[in-house]
């Protein structure tokens, strides 16, 4: 984390300071949250939806803020703590974790993509941990305040960072990166998440590519090539040729080849060409984490990483919760992906529910949040697409989902069971029974369908 005098900050900032305190003392940290403040720490009040930070700077000096940014048009700056003064917090926050990213002198990967950021950067994390001091973002801070803070909480003496890098619009991911720096940029792939605010898949490709921009002029970009429109954002885009190009994918022309993936319990087997081994373990759920861990094997290696190192890597991989979790429940397997969903990772987890060899199976589809005018529509293609995997039953809960169940019932035939539910109770009611019976559930829907309630339930219950 950021250890610096309180002058030292102040410069970086360029601002003006109320010197309430003793300026060559060092503060250890930042923190945005009052609440979770410890001795040391730099307070920064931001202005959220809800609260206004500046409220709550007493608590932060109670719990032992050193020093706190402030904005010039609030009332009452506190009088026992040194005030630096801002025009704005959170862009206070931000330039401050630029000019703290220029004095390190670590390594820097960036990820972005609409599926599987979290899991590549654990994955590449991971592997890059058998060879380097390693950091990585924490949880899912990826936005423009959780990038900053990812930046603020390196520690100097770390040899490689991986920082995962979010983006709902357009210039974005273009303001993200150019604080971020990174040597290598990796975009997982691109999927209809925040279709309702870029409007097309086009706009969403061209907003991940932006990534690029901040990219260092010797550095890589890795990316999805199984996709065209990511391929044609990527050529469109005016990239300097002294960064390198690669790409990944299921398809022969990609630079690394990812074949051969097979669903485990406990974990996945894939091959990748060019490379040393001929088949790779991953300690993880989804046969879509081959993708990632290839993009991830492919920034290893970039940064020297042997294969031996690679392979341990994967083994031993600290996740983040809720992507992906398999649950022994008495006898009914529940895959929990209840974090996030969206027509591709929905998909993704029916695939990887198709490698398990269970005699009966369940789908659990909620809603999928957030993807504008053609919802509707996108909601009864995945109910369509169900008919293809063999599953007994599709069961749907929430507003949208009411297509996934219309989709799923007019293209499967007449042996399964397409239930749809008004509620977590009553779904949760029937699933009850299921938890005694050889069987496998997946449950998937958005985050703010709160599906995780429902496998909580069904684990308390049983
Ligand atoms: P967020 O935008 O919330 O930060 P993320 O991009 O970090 O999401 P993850 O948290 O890694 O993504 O995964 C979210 C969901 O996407 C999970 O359900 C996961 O199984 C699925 N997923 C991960 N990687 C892929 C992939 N390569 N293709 C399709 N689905 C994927
Ligand atoms: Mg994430």
């Amino acid at each position: 984390m950021i250890i610096r005098s309180i002058d030292a900050i102040i410069r970086m900032l360029d601002a003006d300071y109320i010197e309430n305190g003793n300026i060559e003392e060092k503060i250890k940290g930042v923190c945005i949250d009052s609440r979770k403040v410890v001795e040391g720490n730099l307070y920064i009040p931001i202005h959220g939806i809800n609260n206004n930070g500046h409220l709550f700077v007493q608590q932060a000096i109670d719990n032992g803020a050193k020093a706190v940014l402030w904005e010039r048009k609030e009332e009452n700056p506190p009088e026992d703590v040194v005030v630096i003064l801002v025009d704005d917090t959170t862009k206070a926050l931000q330039e401050l974790a630029k000019a703290y990213r220029k004095q390190l002198h670590m390594k820097v990967v960036g990820v972005t993509g609409s599926n599987g950021k979290t899991s590549t950067k654990d994955i590449l994390a991971s592997v890059l941990k058998e060879h380097y001091i390693t950091q990585k973002t924490l949880g899912n801070y990826n936005n423009e305040i959780g990038v900053p803070l990812t930046l603020l909480s390196l520690n100097e003496d770390v040899e490689v960072a991986v920082v995962e890098m979010g983006m709902e619009n357009l210039g974005e991911l273009s303001f993200l990166t150019h604080l971020v720096e990174p040597d290598i940029a990796i975009i997982s792939n691109v999927g209809t998440a925040h279709l309702e605010n870029l409007g097309t898949m086009e706009n969403i490709a061209k907003a991940k590519v932006e990534i690029v921009e901040g990219l260092n002029e010797n550095g890589s970009l890795i990316y999805n090539g199984d996709q065209e429109l990511l391929k044609n954002a990527v050529r469109e885009k005016e990239i300097p040729g002294s960064i390198s190009i690669r790409t990944f994918g299921m398809d022969k022309r990609n630079d690394y080849i990812v074949s051969a993936v097979r669903q485990k319990k406990e974990g996945i087997y894939f091959s990748v060409t060019p490379s040393e081994q001929s088949s790779y373990f991953l300690d993880m759920i989804g046969k879509h984490q081959a993708m990632n861990a290839t993009a991830a094997m492919i920034a290893a290696k970039a940064l020297h990483v042997s294969d031996e190192e690679i392979q341990r890597g994967f083994t031993n991989i600290e996740k983040t919760g809720l992507r992906n979790e398999l649950v022994v429940c008495d006898r009914c397997l529940i895959l929990n992906d209840s974090y996030k969903s969206n027509p591709q990772s929905a998909i993704a987890a029916l695939e990887t529910m198709e490698e398990f060899e269970v005699p009966y199976k369940i789908a659990v589809l909620g809603d999928m949040l957030e993807l504008g005018e053609t919802s509707d529509q996108i909601h009864y293609d995945l109910g369509k697409e169900t008919a293809r995997f063999h599953l007994q039953e599709i069961l749907t809960i929430g507003d949208m989902a009411r297509y996934i169940a219309q989709g799923a019932f007019n293209h499967n035939t007449d042996d399964v069971k397409v239930v749809y539910f008004e509620n977590k109770e009553e779904l949760s009611e029937y699933l009850f029974p299921y938890m005694h019976k050889d069987c496998m559930l997946l449950v998937k829907g958005s985050r703010g369908m709160k599906l995780d309630e429902l496998v909580n339930v069904l684990i308390e219950k049983n």
